[in-house]
């Protein structure tokens, strides 16, 4: 059969591998640590750096084409690939979203609103910044920031030399301008090489200490925000000539207005939901992306929630396996559970999201959900 290699070894690329396999493909994976969630399941391992060409000269040769999971490969290196292998994908999605820059930049040039922002090189810089965009905002890193890393939140003038002094050094930052949100919302949208698309169903998505914790399905807005939502992800995927997955973060306010938070050029958490309750799920979806086969309906088959497991909630959940009945459990193999690492996600369907949310609740272990 055909081997598809998979840039990164996270749980991303171990449930890109797990569907992959499902529908008859071997896996080849690279990953700078051995035996990752990723590597765990793989037919080949190639145990190398993201920025190693040569890794990639391995992998791209085990594999009869290749994608990524992990989003900071260096620019060559993706160049590279992009040039002597087969990377449906590409290289340019990856290299505009790596930046938070050039990832507004064109989500703009695309007509769709972001929050209003400002580059921010110097204390000089910030200290401007602040003038123009006013407080709150935050102070964000623009490269590989996660979880909420690399962030810094100003809420006073006293603020600023602090988060001017805890990001120097991390690279060139960006002020952004804190929006009021009512709620936050994600869309997954789903590109093939014939320009097919498809959207997930929108997503709301609760975090906590801005690491994303649930995601709620169908998201609790009006009808014309989930349309407008989508239609955004759509544009944006047409727009940037996306072949594969994209995740479009929003934030939307009282009004109903929408700002595009961040884009993830891969399958994402928020979208985990869809394994058990779509009838095509968006691993599988970007792997039928990537291998040039039509795509599937994304049709939502039951109300769900997804919960993640961190790492100082995994002794927890095992404690009381016996009360997760009606979960589906998703483990990831990490072997450290470390706070605030994602080791796991519980997905709960049911008949209505009322239903969902008293069943998760009934774990205790999380804030509960309202
Ligand atoms: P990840 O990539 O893991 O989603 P990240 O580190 O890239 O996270 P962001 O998505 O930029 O971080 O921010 C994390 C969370 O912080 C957002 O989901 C949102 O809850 C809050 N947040 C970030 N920027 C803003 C903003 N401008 N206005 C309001 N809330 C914000
Ligand atoms: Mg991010
Ligand atoms: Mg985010």
């Amino acid at each position: 059969g055909s081997t598809i290699g998979i840039l990164g070894g996270g749980q991303l690329g171990r449930m890109m591998a797990l569907s992959a396999r499902y529908m008859g493909y071997n896996i080849a994976v690279m990953e700078p640590s051995k035996n990752s969630p990723c590597g765990q399941i793989a037919d080949h391992e190639v145990i190398a750096t993201y920025n190693d060409i040569e890794g990639a000269r391995e992998l791209a040769k085990l594999s009869d084409v290749l994608t990524y999971e992990f989003e900071n490969i260096s620019a060559e290196t993706a160049k590279w690939i992009e040039e002597n292998a087969n990377l449906p994908q590409g290289s340019d999605l990856l290299l505009t979203t790596q930046h938070r820059g050039t990832e507004k930049k064109a989500i703009e040039n695309l007509g769709t609103k972001v929050a209003p922002y400002m580059l921010i090189d110097t204390v000089h810089d910030l200290l401007k910044g602040v003038k123009n965009i006013g407080i709150p905002s935050v102070l964000k890193t623009c490269r590989g920031g996660y979880d909420g890393k690399g962030q810094y939140l100003i809420k006073s003038p006293e603020d600023i030399e602090i988060a001017y002094e805890s990001l120097k050094g991390k690279g060139q930052l960006v002020l952004e301008q804190w929006i009021p949100f009512e709620l936050e919302v994600s869309v997954i949208v789903t590109r093939n090489q014939v320009g097919e698309v498809t959207t997930f169903p929108v997503g709301e998505n609760i975090h906590i200490n801005q690491i994303l914790h649930a995601t709620i399905v169908p998201a609790r807005v009006d009808e014309e925000v989930i349309i407008e939502a989508q239609k955004i992800a759509i544009e944006l995927a047409r727009g940037l000539n996306l072949v594969g997955t994209l995740a479009v973060e929003m934030f939307v306010t009282e009004t109903g207005e929408i700002y595009v938070n961040e884009l993830a050029p891969r399958p994402h958490n928020s979208g985990h939901y869809t394994i058990e309750a779509c009838e095509t799920d968006q691993f599988e979806q970007h792997i039928r992306a990537i291998c040039n086969l039509p795509l599937g309906s994304t049709q939502l088959l039951k109300p769900s929630i997804m919960v993640n497991i961190l790492g100082e909630h995994m002794h927890k959940v095992l404690e009381n396996l016996d009360k997760l009945s009606d979960y589906h459990l998703h483990l990831y193999g990490k072997k450290e559970a470390k706070t605030g690492r994602k080791m796991g996600h519980l997905t709960v369907i049911g008949e209505s999201i009322e239903e969902c949310m008293s069943k998760a609740n009934e774990l205790g272990i999380w804030p509960e959900l309202k």
